[in-house]
């Protein structure tokens, strides 16, 4: 073939790739990502994360979404607190008065709306698990199909409650997953804090490499001290999770973005700057 018909075919076969995952471009073409506020609260005693440390204390918390833009379309990570809690003079208070209450400064809808991004503009989205503060807002994206793990969607919920509405259809996956298929943008599984956990490595064009740590890790003191919350469902998964996700960090050279951690997000930029 020569050059030129090498160069047509390889337009040609981009242009066919109408689905996720098929990518043929050989350069990632992940572009930029945003985080979101999706949520700030206080938590009523940390010891509840970290057991035997800091009885009694409260902590603030906050929530982030993660929106990414990709040649192939945009992808969103984490839904965040309901955004029917912004209208809640008081926030979201908890059953149990040592967990978190939350407070929706700014919805999703108004931050995806100042970026130029409709709801349907959303073609692919994940959820690192079902906890509410996660999958708060997963029903204002009913065209989107979330990439959930097996053991997260039929783990039952209250009284053995679906994890997601039964008709709105999700991805099942049974460990990893190269979302666009050129490992720009890949879930990988974390189980522990959920029996379906899952994180997720972004390869960035300037930034280089992140792990979006979902509830793996809840804030910095937790990850030097591998801290587990009483209420994980797996101490072990929990601790292998973190090895693996340290071992990540290593061999992709890649930040550790801790979603809970609000010391890092302060010192992190917010939608509508971004990072590429
Ligand atoms: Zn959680």
């Amino acid at each position: 073939m020569s050059r030129a018909s090498v160069v047509v075919a390889a337009l040609f076969s981009v242009g066919l790739s109408a689905g996720f995952g098929h990518a043929q471009t050989s350069k990632p073409a992940v572009e930029k990502l945003y985080i979101l506020n999706c949520g700030e609260g206080v938590a009523g005693d940390i010891s509840r994360w970290s057991p035997g440390l800091n009885e009694g204390k409260s902590m603030d918390f906050v929530d982030n979404c993660y929106l990414i833009k990709h040649a192939q379309g945009w992808f969103l990570w984490d839904t965040g607190i309901p955004d029917a809690v912004a209208a809640m003079p008081n926030g979201l208070a908890p059953a149990d008065p040592k967990a978190v209450t939350w407070h929706r400064p700014k919805t999703l809808a108004a931050q995806l709306g100042e970026l130029g991004v409709a709801a349907a503009d959303i073609k692919a989205m994940a959820v690192s698990h079902t906890h509410p503060d996660h999958i708060g807002n997963v029903e204002m994206f009913p065209a989107a199909m979330p990439y959930v793990q097996k053991a997260e969607y039929e783990w039952p919920g209250a009284n053995g409650a679906p994890r997601f509405k039964p008709e709105h259809p999700v991805t099942r996956l049974e460990g990893d997953h190269d979302v666009f298929g050129d490992g720009s943008v890949t879930i990988f599984s974390t189980p522990g804090h959920t029996p379906g956990h899952q994180s997720l490595l972004v390869k960035l064009p300037h930034t280089g490499a992140v792990v979006l740590t979902g509830d793996a890790v809840h804030f910095k003191s937790n990850w030097d001290n591998r801290g587990v919350p009483v209420s994980n469902t797996s101490k072990e998964q929990t601790l292998a999770s973190m090895q693996r996700i340290s071992e990540t960090l290593d061999k992709e050279k890649a930040q550790l973005w801790i979603n809970h951690d609000k010391a890092q997000r302060d010192s992190l930029k917010l939608a509508p700057a971004f990072y590429d």
